[in-house]
């Protein structure tokens, strides 16, 4: 069964008719890398996906409940199951890297203490920064910061993880270590979609990589397929001008 199931996706904002009928099953564990030039709907699509964007249209079931029609308090339990990482980590500047991984497991899920301090060194250790505990986000380099806000976000323990272009704003020496705490994550399970410019993560990491044009997906393919054997002209141009 789906992890996610979205038919018919749509967004509009004012006249800009955005996500023009969405459709896309998730499997649990599957990777799937999401493309398309700037300005196509990607963002859109994942904030949509956990209701930071209400849908205009169509349905996302999860749980076996619509999200874009469920009563808010509903549908906000269920998206603790959905963390999400921003191009901007968005880091609290004000708190040591321990208390920003600590503080929603805590305030939100009412876990104690003691345990969601156990918790945060486990997943800065998974990240590579337990020396990191007590430094503040500014006493650290972009790629540091980015797998904070990975850890902030896994330490709610969801089961799909929402990335949005998570390493456009490092600068180019940053982005592998941030990719390899993802292709980690992806190898251990993780149901993953990533908007990405990374074509070497999304060949590699990806179970499928789709490709956004028009509001809506016109290929949906493996990797090797997506990539040797286009068949959407849009994405053929795409593809020659990345690579
Ligand atoms: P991408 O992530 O693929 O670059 P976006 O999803 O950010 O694209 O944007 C798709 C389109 O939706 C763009 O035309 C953008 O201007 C528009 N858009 C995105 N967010 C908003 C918003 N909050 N209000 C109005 N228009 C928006
Ligand atoms: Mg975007």
């Amino acid at each position: 069964m789906s992890m996610i199931s979205v038919k018919g996706l749509r967004k509009t904002f004012g006249k800009n008719e955005v996500l023009k009928g969405v459709d896309i099953e998730i499997q649990p564990g599957e990777v799937v890398a999401i493309v398309g030039p700037s300005g196509c709907g990607k963002s859109t699509f994942l904030r949509c996906l956990n209701l930071l964007e209400k849908p205009t249209g169509g349905s996302i079931i999860y749980h076996g409940t619509d999200l874009v029609t469920a009563p808010p308090k509903e549908s906000t339990k269920l998206l603790l199951g959905m963390g999400m990482v921003f191009q901007q980590f968005n880091l609290f500047p004000h708190k040591t890297v321990l208390d920003n991984i600590m503080l929603a497991p805590v305030k939100v899920q009412g876990v104690n203490k003691k345990t969601a301090e156990e918790r945060a060194m486990a997943l800065l250790q998974t990240v590579g920064l337990a020396d990191k505990r007590d430094a503040y986000p500014n006493q650290l380099s972009g790629g540091q910061q980015q797998r904070i806000a990975i850890a902030r976000s896994l330490a709610l323990q969801p089961e799909v993880m929402l990335f949005d272009e998570p390493t456009s704003a490092l600068d180019p020496e940053m982005v592998g270590e941030v990719l390899d705490v993802m292709k980690k994550l992806a190898a251990e399970g993780m149901t993953m979609l990533v908007v990405t410019h990374e074509m070497g993560f999304a060949r590699e990491a990806a179970d499928r990589v789709i490709f956004i044009d028009g509001g809506v997906i016109v290929e949906d393919s493996e990797p090797q397929e997506f990539f040797a054997h286009p068949k959407n002209k849009r994405l053929q141009d795409f593809l020659s001008k990345m690579l």
